[in-house]
């Protein structure tokens, strides 16, 4: 018997170059219109028992090849529980080739970059949320293919406080990171939260990449446009995602800012600021230096020694999200960014990251914010 592999579904991504038996041959396909690739999300059917090898390849010519060193796939056999799988990397096989050795334990098994977060799992979680006491649901606007682009808002304080997650929608971790905020904002018994609530605004974009997300993309929308590079100049022909959301911000003002991410290759948890835009005041840095070290003391799993290299004085990107926001409102903005291998300070060899870190996060990043504000 030979194994299936399929993806024909929501955010499901992978190219079946060959199968023989148990083993399968595979490559990921570009984002559309884009040259962007590292997403991918199938099933395999297969028998219990079966010695499955799967080799996903070409991976030396994907968007951050530096990101499968190191790496485990994530599995699922009922798609709520995420696990690594027996992964090595070997960069001079096929172009660079992910192979994943596993005794089948069930009739499917699913195989992720990380565990995904499909857009009928939005829709659950929209309107849950919509519906919970306090909330207020708004639809800013639409995607290139007209999906909604949802807002969740809540709290009546003057501090506004814009989250937004998954303009890269592979970087699925942001989502549960997204669903996590919401669970602690909405919990009615949280002390945070009702200080939260009392302080600020929220205004939570849980998908800002809804067609990306959906076609099983890594970085881009349904015109091969990466999102975070639009946000100086959005315009409905290119990025309608960004241009309502810039618009929706434009009305409120934005105080503080979170927008969340995954990084391929560092193995921990970290912010990108914005120090290099023109405008930049004391008191806006020092308030995102004391956000970032109270983050650090509350919470083992965020760390201040990885991550990116700084810009130099008025040398930001101001077509990134956390530049524009912070030069365009003098908002405390901020790019978290969680791995998509294990975290290098506690790592856990059966989930490595997981949605369910990806949710705590979230929490102790809201009970910090609450802290400090
Ligand atoms: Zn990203």
């Amino acid at each position: 018997m030979t194994i299936s592999i399929d993806a024909a579904f929501d955010s499901g991504n992978i190219v079946v170059e060959s199968l023989a038996g148990t083993t399968a041959r595979l490559s990921i396909r570009k984002d559309r219109e884009s040259d962007f690739f590292q997403w991918f999300h199938f099933r395999v059917g297969c028998a219990v028992g079966d010695a499955l090898e799967l080799s996903i390849t070409g991976l030396a010519n994907s968007a951050y090849p530096d990101g499968w060193p190191d790496y485990a796939v994530c599995a699922s056999t009922d798609r709520e529980h995420w696990f690594r799988l027996d992964t090595r990397y070997d960069a001079d096989a096929d172009g660079g080739s992910l192979i994943v050795q596993h005794t089948a334990e069930s009739p499917i098994l699913w195989v992720a970059y990380f565990a995904p977060y499909s857009m009928e799992r939005h829709h659950d979680l929209i309107a849950w949320a919509a519906e919970c006491d306090g909330v207020t649901y708004r639809r800013l606007g639409h995607s290139l293919e007209g999906q909604p682009i949802d807002c969740l808002e809540m709290g009546s304080g003057d501090t506004q406080v814009w989250l937004y997650a998954r303009q890269h929608p592979g970087e699925s971790m942001a989502e549960w990171w997204m669903e996590g905020a919401l669970e602690k904002l909405t919990d009615l018994a949280d002390p945070h939260a009702r200080s939260l609530l009392a302080k600020c605004r929220f205004h939570i974009v849980p998908n800002m990449n809804p067609d990306g997300s959906r076609r099983g993309h890594l970085r881009t929308n349904y015109a091969g446009v990466n999102l975070n590079r639009e946000w100086h100049e959005p315009t409905p022909e290119r990025s309608p995602e960004v241009l309502c959301v810039r618009n929706a911000m434009d009305e409120t003002g934005v105080d503080w800012a979170m927008d969340v991410h995954g990084d391929e290759a560092i193995p921990a948890v970290f912010f990108a600021g914005f120090e290099g835009i023109p405008s930049l005041k004391a008191e806006q840095q020092q308030k995102y230096k004391d956000f970032q070290a109270a983050l650090a003391a509350a919470t083992p799993d965020f760390q201040v020694d990885l991550g990116y290299v700084e810009s130099a004085p008025g040398k930001a990107n101001l077509s990134m999200s956390t530049t524009q926001l912070a030069e365009r409102y003098g908002a405390v903005s901020m790019t978290l960014e969680m791995p998509f291998k294990d975290n290098r300070d506690l790592p856990d060899p059966v989930q490595g990251w997981s949605p369910e870190r990806s949710k705590l996060l979230a929490h102790a990043c809201l009970s910090t914010l609450d802290q400090i504000l």
